[in-house]
């Protein structure tokens, strides 16, 4: 059976070289190899002896980072979506989006899928209407990270941000989602912040009581899109049997373990949710905890549903803000390469499709 080396820890790489009577610091210089110089294949990692590269072939363990099947990137070159094949010809997309900056540097975020397709059947949602094909592995969200990071080092740049925003339900893929970000965050690895990693979940309360006890400090997000129970039952019929309080309850104390503040997720989406009772109602529930909202109006997708207009999200804020809840409207880019918030569904939804060239992306 094939041993994805994106898979690993580092300590689960030692031990596996150790195995082959290996010593355990060709495990960093393997690391050191994919990681930062973005090596290609295990092949290519010269500063381990040939004969050991040969066992590696022989004994089946793989870090090759395939040619992505489509890239597609906006007009402004700011979000790039890269349709990547995965073990058994799965296809999966994967986002980086280039924008912003952190002290002076500019911030490129990469947005990971978990799952091919997802289960949460999120009625507005351009995944959820793919149905559920499969829970991706650890080495499979690694190895989107590192699509990405290969194109940023050639480029001199790295990859600084990770969301868990794309295809699937990130916390009903619990223990892949967690060890993914344990290997992207180990220093020997990629090294990259916990601060600066966010899950977004649709909002499965056990799930989030269990990540609170996991001693990281990764960011949460949560999907809300309606104040109550009723109609949050409709746009997320999944979560239908968790109450809006529980979720809360559940936020609240994932705050508490972390220290890590929770934000929460509103598609906003025409003669729906966008209503002034339900800005009330939304007000109410989420000013008192000074939180911070993000309101999306809804992407175009495949359904019936609308965006609001302008005026409609303008009034929808105004109530929010009166209310003392830190709300921001998420202008989404890359919205023309279906690329954006619920629009990740493969093979469709892309209007320029470019073949890649190999090594380009
Ligand atoms: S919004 Fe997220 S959780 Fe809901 S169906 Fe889409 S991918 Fe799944």
């Amino acid at each position: 059976m094939t041993i994805d080396v994106f898979g690993l820890l580092p300590t689960e790489l030692e031990e596996r070289l150790a195995e082959l009577g290996a010593e355990r610091y060709r495990a960093d210089q393997i690391l050191q190899a994919l990681y930062r110089q973005a090596a290609r294949a295990l092949g290519q990692v010269t500063t381990i002896p040939a004969a050991l590269r040969s066992r590696l072939a022989a004994e089946d363990f793989d870090a090759t980072l395939a040619d992505p099947v489509r890239i597609v990137s906006s007009e402004d070159g700011q979000t790039t979506k890269a349709l990547l094949s995965m073990e058994s010809g799965t296809l999966i997309e994967t986002v980086l989006m280039q924008y912003g900056s952190e002290q002076g540097k500019p911030r490129n975020t990469v947005c990971v899928s978990t799952q091919a397709g997802c289960a949460m059947g999120c009625v507005f949602c351009a995944t959820g209407q793919m149905g559920f094909e499969r829970n991706l592995s650890a080495g499979e969200v690694v190895r989107q990270v590192m699509h990405f990071e290969r194109v940023l080092q050639s480029r001199g740049h790295r990859v600084t941000n990770l969301v868990f925003m794309g295809m699937g339900e990130p916390l009903a893929n619990y223990n892949a989602t967690v060890k993914a970000i344990r290997i992207l965050t180990d220093p020997r690895a990629l090294g990259l912040g916990q601060r600066r990693i966010t899950v977004s979940t649709v909002g499965i309360v056990r799930a989030i009581e269990r990540l609170a006890e996991e001693d990281l400090q990764i960011g949460l997000a949560i999907s809300l899109h309606a104040p109550g129970n009723q109609l949050r039952a409709e746009l997320v019929p999944t979560a239908a049997p968790r109450s809006v309080d529980d979720l809360l309850a559940a936020a609240s104390a994932y705050e508490r373990k972390t220290g890590r503040r929770v934000s929460f997720e509103y598609a906003l989406i025409a003669g729906v949710n966008d209503d002034e009772e339900t800005a009330t109602a939304l007000g109410a529930l989420l000013g008192p905890r000074r939180a911070h909202l993000n309101v999306i109006p809804l992407n175009p997708t495949a359904g019936s549903f609308a965006r609001p207009s302008r005026n409609s999200v303008r009034r929808f804020k105004t109530i929010l803000d009166a209310a003392g809840v830190n709300c921001t409207i998420r202008i989404e880019k890359g919205v023309e390469i279906s690329a954006a918030c619920g629009q990740l569904r493969t093979g469709e939804g892309i209007v320029s499709v470019e073949a890649a060239e190999p090594g380009t992306q």
